[in-house]
């Protein structure tokens, strides 16, 4: 496959390739929109089975990235890095340096955040080279919790006519930083919660400092519960797993939850609400955004509380014209970009 047929090349403004020979840095970066001047978006650092494997995963995360800022009501547009991980190398300092120097480079047209891969420490060392960095001072996984938490409330009351999340059941996939502080806050809240994580012992340890209950994480798909909140990897909902749950919503953090189109109609199609993953997951942007104009933490909080609103508007909506929660959500984004 050429680049230009790559699925999505089309909808972007750029789609580069940066090369640093001496530190080994191999990058794939994409602006998908740029809205007020500037697209902002993670860097994913991880080892790909090929280059036309980070170009497609590149694309179709800044795409994301644009969606999720305009329903967040974000003044920017989106993009997305992916540095091709070589697992025979470190990822040293020089190595994010470098990245920090093609950050640079767009002079402020990208705005950089964390991603799979890349941390709090190796962003501070990019941003020791750039300006153009978010999420050092103000790590992004407890306002990503926070907005989850809003829409896990919002899911609540839509389906199952609650005004309080106290007694309900919510399945948590993934302890990790998003996963384990919307823990805290559901338990909080008065919610029953069951974690599971492929590392165990984090699940266990969680489950026993909030008197939750952890699981087999294989098990998870198959609990009994109100909602799962899907906390770990993308790609979790196929038409098979659909089949499997057993629950009455899905509403969590997790990127790209959905496999397919064809896993949106199979949860519409057993009557299971979702809350898509780019709507529900912002809180962390929202942050990210706010830092750019001078950081106060209760505006923060104000704005990522409207994720509430959001999901009920898409969840609302999809009912009323008999789409998918993601059809719905795409619809109000062309809307508000005035594509359609
Ligand atoms: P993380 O790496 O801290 O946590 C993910 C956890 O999931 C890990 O503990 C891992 O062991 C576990 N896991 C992996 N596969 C699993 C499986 N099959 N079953 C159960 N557990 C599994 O990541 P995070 O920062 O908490 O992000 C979680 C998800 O939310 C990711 O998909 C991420 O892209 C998305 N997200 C995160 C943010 C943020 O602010 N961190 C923002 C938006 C979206």
């Amino acid at each position: 496959m050429s680049i230009t047929s790559s699925p999505g090349f089309d909808q972007h403004e750029s789609l580069a390739f940066h090369h640093d020979p001496e530190t080994g840095l191999r990058a794939f970066v994409a602006i998908h929109r740029k809205r007020d001047g500037r697209g902002c978006g993670g860097i994913r650092y991880r080892p790909y089975s090929s280059e036309q494997a980070a170009i497609d995963d590149v694309l179709r995360l800044s795409a994301a990235m644009t969606r999720k800022a305009v329903l967040a009501g974000v003044a920017a547009g989106g993009a997305k890095s992916c540095v091709l991980a070589d697992p025979s190398r470190p990822k040293t300092p020089a190595l994010l340096q470098a990245m920090g120097q093609v950050v640079h480079s767009y002079g402020g047209a990208y705005v950089c955040a964390p991603d799979v891969g890349i941390g709090t420490e190796d962003l501070a060392v990019i941003r020791s080279v750039t300006p153009h960095v978010v999420a050092v001072d103000h790590p992004a996984a407890p306002y990503t919790a926070r907005g989850t938490f809003r829409g896990i409330e919002a899911v609540a009351e839509w389906k199952l006519g609650r005004d309080r999340l106290e007694g309900v059941r919510v399945a948590i996939q993934g302890a990790g930083n998003v996963g384990a502080q919307l823990a805290r806050l559901l338990v909080a809240a008065g919610a029953i919660v069951t974690i599971a994580d492929t590392d165990t012992a984090k699940a266990d340890a969680l489950a026993s400092e909030l008197g939750a209950r952890s699981i087999d994480p294989t098990a998870l798909l198959d609990a009994e519960a109100d909602i799962l909140a899907p906390c770990a990897l993308g790609g979790v909902l196929t038409r098979a797993s659909v089949e499997r749950l057993r629950v009455r919503a899905v509403a969590g953090a997790a990127n790209n939850q959905l496999a397919d189109p064809d896993a949106g109609r199979a949860l519409a199609s057993r009557g299971i609400a979702f809350a898509p993953d780019f709507v529900i997951s912002a809180g962390g942007l929202i942050a990210g955004e706010h830092e750019l104009d001078g950081f106060d933490e209760s505006a923060v909080h104000e704005h990522i509380d409207r994720i509430r609103t959001t999901v009920l508007h898409v969840l609302e909506r999809a009912a009323t014209q008999s789409i998918t929660e993601t059809e719905a959500a795409e619809r109000m984004v062309a809307e508000r970009m005035g594509t359609r």
